[in-house]
């Protein structure tokens, strides 16, 4: 009961009618201890249930975070492998989880539907420096703009959620998608779970310090949520997809494009091809 009262005071000073709306966006690539493509990231890998679980952990501190900041709705979009790696039986309440294949954008996002969206295990877009498993979408595309400017998975997630008015408040991941992060939203508040430590190799925090910092995380940004501001693309939206060269039936690189009145519009025209 105490917190409830400390909550309604703290949400009235951060101009929020109500606990915040919580969208917490999973992908599997980029939490703790995980780098390897053939071991660590697909069904009947060696280890893959390891890293199911280590996700798992992490979206939990998270839920752990915002509810301890009072959030009044939090859903997790399962992000990884066609939207179906994670179990209800081991997320904590009172968070829900949206899973399927294909979950149009326009269904988990809508005008204003959340105060803020939280990406778990978040990795960096395709060609990005110094980063661990970079990928935009798949490993086949060697880099997506939007209006000319280069984006990854993360960039287009917070392009569409700004759209509606929805701003990124927080992320976790290696330290490329952190970085990546605050270029588009300076304010989100980063976690670096891992980074690259040369060639293939990374050197990850052990899961019980990542997921301390990142139930902290959580209530620092959750209990600011009403003060961020989202990224908003001004349309009409131009979507360019370069793949890299498969010689020999595609000796040099396929360049398409999408064209919408908004970041959706050109989203949706590319999902509709694949
Ligand atoms: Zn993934």
């Amino acid at each position: 009961m105490k917190r409830i009262i400390f909550g309604l005071v703290l949400f009235a000073s951060l101009g929020l009618a109500q606990g915040a709306r919580i969208l917490i966006v999973t992908d599997l690539e980029g939490v703790g201890g995980v780098n390897d493509p053939d071991e660590q990231l697909l069904p009947g890998q060696r280890r893959y249930l390891e890293s199911r679980k280590i996700l798992t952990g992490e979206v939990n501190a998270a839920v752990d975070g915002a509810v301890a900041a009072g959030a009044s709705e939090i859903v997790v979009w399962d992000g990884h492998d066609g939207s179906r790696t994670l179990s209800i039986d081991e997320i904590h309440s009172p968070a829900r989880l949206l899973q399927g294949r294909p979950t149009p954008a326009n269904y988990y996002l809508s005008d204003r539907l959340y105060d803020g969206v939280i990406f778990i295990g978040q990795h960096a877009k395709a060609g990005a420096k110094d980063a661990v498993l970079a990928h935009t979408q798949s490993f086949a595309v060697r880099r997506l703009t939007i209006n000319g400017k280069e984006v990854g998975e993360l960039g287009q997630v917070a392009a569409i959620a700004g759209q509606f008015g929805i701003p990124v408040i927080m992320l976790s991941g290696d330290r490329a998608a952190c970085a990546e992060m605050l270029e588009l939203q300076p304010r989100a508040v980063t976690v670096e779970v891992k980074r690259l430590a040369g060639r293939g190799s990374t050197v990850s925090l052990s899961h019980e310090q990542a997921t301390r910092l990142i139930l902290d995380g959580a209530i620092k940004a959750v209990r600011s949520a009403g003060t961020y501001s989202p990224w908003k693309i001004q349309g009409p939206v131009e979507m360019t997809i370069e793949y890299f060269p498969q010689p020999p039936q595609q000796p040099t690189a396929r360049i398409v494009s999408y064209k919408g009145a908004t970041v959706l519009e050109a989203y949706e025209a590319w999902l509709g091809k694949l």
